[in-house]
This record gives C-alpha cells, sequence and structure tokens, in this order.
C-alpha cells in the first residue's frame, strides 16, 4: 500500500447510478487522511474501502451542492460516536456557512466531534500542516465553490554513495539532515554535499467548475490532477450553461498546467451505460493531454505518482 494515495469513494455527479456513488474521495498523504467532498453514502463506500471515520484528519468541501456534502452529516455524527479524539479540520466557502452548520446539526446527536470550521473566503493558503500546505482557489459554478491544492515544500534528497564517499553513515545521516553540516573523518561535511534538491509532490483537486484561471493554478505542475469531467465534449454547451467541464477540457487543464496523472471523475449518468461512455470521457481528456489518464472507479486506490525525477516516490 503506498504511503500517497487517493481513495475512491465514489465517482458520480447529480445522480448515483447502480455502479457509481455518489462523490466522495479520500486523500492519504503519509499519516493524515484528508476528506473531500463526502456525498450521500460515504460512509458506507469507506467501510467496503477499509477505511474508518478515525483516521479521517481534514475535510475539504468544494460546495455545498448535495451530491458533494449530504454525506457529511453522517461522517460526522459517525465521528462523535466513535469518540475521535483528534481535531479536525473542514474547510469550505465561506459564504455557505449556514449550509455547514445546517448539515452539521441536520439530526440529534451527542456532538463531542473536535471540529476545527475553517470557513474560506477567497482563497489562499487554508491549511498549514508541517508536511505539507492546502491553498484554496475560487472556481466558476452555479453556487459558490473553490478547488483546493496540496503542496508538499521542495526538500533535498540524500544521495548514498556520496555519503558514503564522505564516510557518513549511520545516525549521522540524520543529524546531517538536521543540522545542515557535520564533521566527519576530520573535516566538514555539508547536506549541500551528499545530497540534490528534491522537488515537493503536489495534489489537486478541481471540482464542478467552466474553464477559469483559478482550475489552471490549482493544477500546475500536480503530479496528480483529479478533475471533474461532468460531460463528453458533445455537451460542451450543456457544461457551460451549468458551470462544468467536458473530458476536454479536463485535459486541457491538465496539460497547459503541466500535470503528470489526470484522475476523471464526477460522471454525469447519462455515460453509464457499458464501459464505452467511460471509454469516450478517458479518450477524449486523452486527445488533449499527453500524460496518463485514469478513469476513477468507485473504490479504486490510486498511488500518486513518485517524485519528478525519481525512480521511486
Ligand atoms: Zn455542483
Amino acid at each position: 500500500m503506498s504511503d500517497r494515495e487517493l481513495v475512491v469513494l465514489g465517482t458520480a455527479s447529480q445522480a448515483p447510478t447502480r455502479r457509481r456513488n455518489h462523490n466522495g474521495y479520500l486523500l492519504r498523504w503519509d499519516g493524515e487522511w484528508l476528506l473531500f467532498d463526502p456525498g450521500e453514502g460515504t460512509q458506507r463506500q469507506m467501510i467496503f474501502a477499509g477505511v474508518t471515520v478515525s483516521q479521517i484528519t481534514r475535510i475539504c468541501l468544494t460546495h455545498f451542492h448535495g451530491d458533494h456534502c449530504l454525506g457529511l452529516p453522517g461522517v460526522l455524527q459517525r465521528m462523535s460516536l466513535d469518540r475521535v479524539p483528534q481535531v479536525v479540520d473542514a474547510c469550505y466557502p465561506a459564504q455557505n456557512r449556514e449550509v455547514f452548520t445546517r448539515l452539521r446539526h441536520a439530526a440529534l446527536f451527542h456532538d463531542v466531534v473536535n471540529l476545527r470550521e475553517r470557513p474560506v473566503t477567497g482563497g489562499g493558503t487554508v491549511i498549514e500542516a508541517s508536511a505539507f500546505r492546502v491553498e484554496a482557489g475560487p472556481l466558476s459554478h452555479s453556487v459558490p465553490a473553490i478547488g483546493y491544492r496540496l503542496t508538499e515544500p521542495d526538500g533535498r534528497r540524500m544521495l548514498p554513495g556520496r555519503l558514503a564517499a564522505l564516510g557518513v553513515a549511520g545516525p549521522d545521516i540524520g543529524r546531517l539532515q538536521h543540522e545542515g553540516r557535520l564533521e566527519a573523518g576530520g573535516r566538514v561535511v555539508t547536506v549541500e554535499q551528499v545530497s540534490e534538491p528534491r522537488p515537493g509532490q503536489r495534489f489537486a483537486f478541481v471540482m464542478d467548475t467552466r474553464l477559469c484561471d483559478a482550475a489552471f493554478a490549482l493544477a500546475d505542475r500536480a503530479d496528480m490532477l483529479v478533475c471533474e469531467s461532468t460531460f463528453a465534449n458533445a455537451e460542451a454547451g450543456l457544461a457551460r450553461d451549468y458551470g462544468h467541464l467536458t473530458a476536454g477540457q479536463a485535459g486541457q487543464i491538465a496539460a497547459q498546467a503541466g500535470a503528470r496523472l489526470l484522475v476523471l471523475t464526477h460522471f454525469s449518468q447519462r455515460y453509464e451505460s457499458g464501459s464505452e461512455g467511460g471509454k469516450r470521457l478517458a479518450d477524449e481528456a486523452a486527445a488533449a493531454f499527453g500524460g496518463e489518464v485514469v478513469l476513477a472507479r468507485d473504490l479504486d486506490r490510486i498511488p500518486v505518482p513518485p517524485r519528478r525525477g525519481t525512480a521511486v516516490g
């Protein structure tokens, strides 16, 4: 199991189908689990995926259409039932704060969840953790909507050959990383001598939106871009009217932003029939984007690709 992966809980927009639950995504990032857009049925999909609510550390909502948030009441009440001890951040568009409050108190329960609400106005950094930062940007939908990007800071990769050549071994390696320099074999060794720059990984989450600046900005150099592709290219007019993307536009965002892996999701139920509908969306995205395209299926676990310039993450 990868330390950084996307667990797909649901891939349907608007109405669930026999094969697709409403939206829902869990991003596993080392020791953290970020829940994005829990639609109806999220709690049960988590059971199928083998993930418990006690693992959730952050919740990020893009907007308050039902397919992106009707699973929230169940998840929060289950967290309370299970006495989840940690503080959990919940980010959502600030304009609809009252909807969040209604969802949180949709049913009667003894609320002991340690929720730290982080209503997002506009965009910018919304979560600053030691291992990553989460930023938001305003999308263009029919209601207030935001997309997210998680960025790991750039770091340095230790080079075993140079460490050995300069006589740095064992616990000294950790000390050198921590302190930046140390003495080995009678000379000073700096971390720059035994390492190379390591670009941080990036994950982007772009849901319901028309093409807009923030969609491209959030996707900038993403290692994994999860992007809605509600419609096929032929329904571009519908997509524009309802504030959605076509598969080709999702591919265009990935291509222009220099993303690496494009995960398509949030499909209209009209593409349910057999695998043909899905294949068409993947093909249309691939025509615009030369990188890898994955058509998300419920309960898929999709590893975040290894860092750029590395064979192993
Ligand atoms: Zn929507």
